[in-house]
């Protein structure tokens, strides 16, 4: 099933507010906005030696320097790509080498052209190579100069990369926030990266239509939690810098949602008596922020499609 993703309303207006864009839906890539303010600065953090997370840019960026080179995970809005190479280069003055897409949304691609005309080679999901062109880069058009520069490593198993005296596992997620997921971890820094899997302080998206489910984003949040450990830093694709304790309540919340709105759709109820039972209130003060991306509405939308779609979650 592929619909498009900017018919989806609630993916369009989330794109909106990425985007930083006050325009929502399929007009977003339609309309002439009007010149938006000036975006603010990029952020870095540096998490650990060689390791710092770009902020601002889109999703989180990932930077990864030391004497073999450079590796970046993901490459954050088109629009920002300039900024964004100039303060990896900024950062990590070796050689760009590898980029590795934890998915293909705009917001986490957007830089690949560029970063592929300095040399990198771009790794991503065998799928992601198969959809970009259908589900991604129609995101960003008409109009739009984004382009997705589409993966030229791909794999669906395992995948390691050894440089900078550490190990980089990259960990595959077939169905999870897209159908095209990865994770990566460092082994001896101790660092997760899960792309939008994780969506810090905030209700996710779950991209039903590009192959994503509910099931799938749990299993592969299980699956950091048991690589991590209470000193394991967790880099979400949205939000501040995390750890494991933070992940494991964004599980909960996952499964708790998950099973309040899986027992309403088995008793009959419809969409809007689902949201009416506001399946989300515990969760809200932490998940439900002003200004957040997903409404709790959002949200129980999106997990009900996912189970009325899957018969699972
Ligand atoms: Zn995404």
């Amino acid at each position: 099933m592929h619909d498009d993703f900017t018919r989806t309303p609630m993916l369009g207006r989330v794109l909106a507010v990425l985007l930083g864009s006050a325009c929502c839906g399929g007009a977003l890539a339609q309309q002439a906005a009007p010149a938006p303010p000036p975006p603010a600065p990029l952020q870095v953090q540096q998490v650990r030696p060689g390791l710092s997370v770009v902020s601002g840019a889109g999703g989180n960026v990932i930077v990864w320097s030391g004497p073999d080179g450079t590796v970046l995970v993901d490459t954050g809005l088109e629009y920002r790509a300039a900024e964004l190479l100039e303060t990896v280069a900024r950062i990590a003055p070796g050689e760009l080498r590898f980029v590795i897409n934890t998915h293909g949304h705009v917001d986490h691609t957007g830089g690949n052209e560029a970063a592929a005309g300095r040399g990198a080679v771009l790794v991503g999901h065998e799928r992601l190579r198969e959809r970009s062109g259908r589900d991604v880069a129609r995101v960003a058009e008409p109009g739009s100069a984004a382009a997705v520069a589409l993966p030229v490593m791909t794999t669906t198993d395992r995948l390691a990369l050894h440089l900078n005296g550490d190990r980089l596992d990259v960990l595959p997620a077939t169905s999870a926030h897209t159908g095209a997921d990865l994770a990566v971890r460092w082994a001896t820094a101790n660092v997760v990266a899960l792309g939008d899997v994780y969506w810090n302080g905030q209700y996710p998206v779950v991209d039903v239509a590009a192959g994503g489910s509910v099931a799938g984003l749990v299993a592969a949040v299980e699956a950091a939690l048991a690589r991590s450990n209470a000193s394991t830093v967790i880099v979400p694709g949205h939000g501040a810098v995390s750890n494991r304790e933070h992940l494991a309540a964004y599980r909960d919340m996952l499964v708790a949602v998950g099973r309040k709105v899986r027992a309403a759709v088995e008793s009959g109820q419809a969409l809007e008596q689902v949201q009416a039972t506001h399946p989300t209130a515990e969760f809200d003060a932490q998940f439900a922020r002003p200004g957040a991306a997903v409404s709790p509405d959002d949200f129980v939308r999106n997990v009900y499609e996912d189970f009325r779609r899957t018969g699972r979650n």
